[in-house]
């Protein structure tokens, strides 16, 4: 009788705790898996004065002029419809310019989104999942969020990926960045071949290809021999449409097949209908894009060279950032003098990778602007 009543007086007592959540504005329950999640943080975006932007790995470059007439001719009274679900075109095209077919495509609304179905078509919960040591910074977040356990293998003394301490041992897949984020080094794709004839065959390895486009080698060739190889894609660096969001994967059909049963238990729309056109103008217009790409890593390796001259270590990139240090001074200073002048760069605040900051290839002047900062900063410091 007592335990009854003690019962329906703590019953009462929740109900009135929530009813003055309600009424007073106090805190609400939330699921016990968001209260413990961890955001990815992407680089800053202040709106206190005019920066240049070297702390996202943007194109400096606006794309195609041809935007401006896809975007004037759209008949935005489609925006009353539903977008194609399978982005059926733009796959076709994005297919064309690999060389491979077009049920081997997939396209989300960036790679980020990509990856996140990466994540929960590919891992499992009950094996590790490999990764770099330090790579992608959302690698973790995912990891986290999908309850994957994630096994972060330590780079090589010169911080390359180094693919043998992958082998051996149980493991639920492999994903990494090639060239690799934050380093920008680049690994062959005959290594990663040599690689995946020895990592086992029915568990998926992921080369995430954001940035190859500056300088790096992509293993879409290797496709054809390895079911188990998925390449990630974006057009939101080499394509200079980071804000239109329109990543993509390249895999086996069986495994895109995989991929799509994912985003349509998610969201069966994810790119914008607009979004698919003008990434269809990105194709049909790729050799803008690669000459661009190629001023870039023009511009990148000018830049290095000017840093060693200044005395910084600079790691060897072939992606459009480099990743640098300069010892006898903390990355958070070199960060903080490059904001001060109105340069926005990136640094971490993480063990083994303090010291350096990335700094995103901009325009020939902008980097020469930069330059100049160190080198009057320097001398005072
Ligand atoms: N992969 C890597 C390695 C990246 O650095 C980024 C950009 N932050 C992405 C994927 C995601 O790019 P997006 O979502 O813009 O396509």
């Amino acid at each position: 009788m007592m335990k009854k009543k003690i019962k329906s007086v703590i019953s009462l007592l929740s109900v009135v705790d929530r009813l003055k959540n309600i009424y007073a504005g106090g805190a609400v329950m939330y699921s016990k898996r968001s209260r413990k999640i961890h955001p990815y943080v992407p680089g800053e975006q202040p709106s206190d004065r005019v920066y240049i932007k070297l702390n996202a790995n943007e194109n400096p470059y606006p794309p195609v002029p041809d935007f401006k007439k896809v975007i004037s001719d759209f008949d935005y009274s489609l925006y009353a419809r539903y977008p194609d679900p399978e982005c059926g075109l733009l796959s076709e095209k994005i297919a064309k310019l690999l060389n491979v077919e077009k049920d081997m495509v997939f396209c989300g609304n960036g790679s980020d989104e990509v990856l996140s179905f990466v994540f929960y078509a590919f891992f499992d919960d009950d094996k590790p999942l490999l990764s770099p040591e330090f790579s992608y910074s959302f690698y973790p977040v995912y990891s986290e969020f999908y309850g994957i356990p994630l096994k972060r293998i330590p780079l090589a003394p010169d911080y390359s990926v180094d693919l043998d301490g992958y082998l051996g041992g149980d493991s639920s897949g492999v994903i990494f960045a090639n060239p690799n984020a934050p380093t920008g080094i680049n690994l062959s794709c005959e290594y990663i071949r040599n690689f995946l004839t020895r990592y086992s065959g029915d568990k998926i390895v992921v080369v995430d290809e954001a940035y190859v486009d500056f300088g790096g080698e992509s293993v879409i060739p290797l496709l054809k021999d390895f079911n188990n190889l998925v390449v990630l894609r974006t057009f939101s660096k080499s394509g200079s449409f980071a804000g239109g969001r329109l990543g993509f994967a390249v895999s086996s059909p069986e495994n895109i097949g995989v991929l799509k049963a994912v985003k349509n238990s998610f969201n069966h729309f994810p790119v914008d209908i607009l979004a698919q056109k003008l990434g269809i103008t990105i194709c049909e217009n790729w050799d803008y894009y690669k000459e661009n790409a190629l001023k870039i890593a023009f511009t990148r390796d000018n830049f290095s060279r000017e840093l060693k001259r200044l005395g910084f270590d600079v790691l060897p990139s072939k992606a459009n950032f480099v990743f640098v240090k300069k010892t006898g001074i903390p990355g958070k200073t070199l960060y903080e003098i490059a904001k001060e002048e109105g340069f926005l760069i990136r640094y971490f605040d993480i063990p083994g990778i303090r010291d350096f900051v990335r700094i995103s290839v901009g325009t020939d002047n902008e980097m020469k602007g930069l330059i100049e900062i160190f080198k009057r900063n320097f001398s005072r410091l």
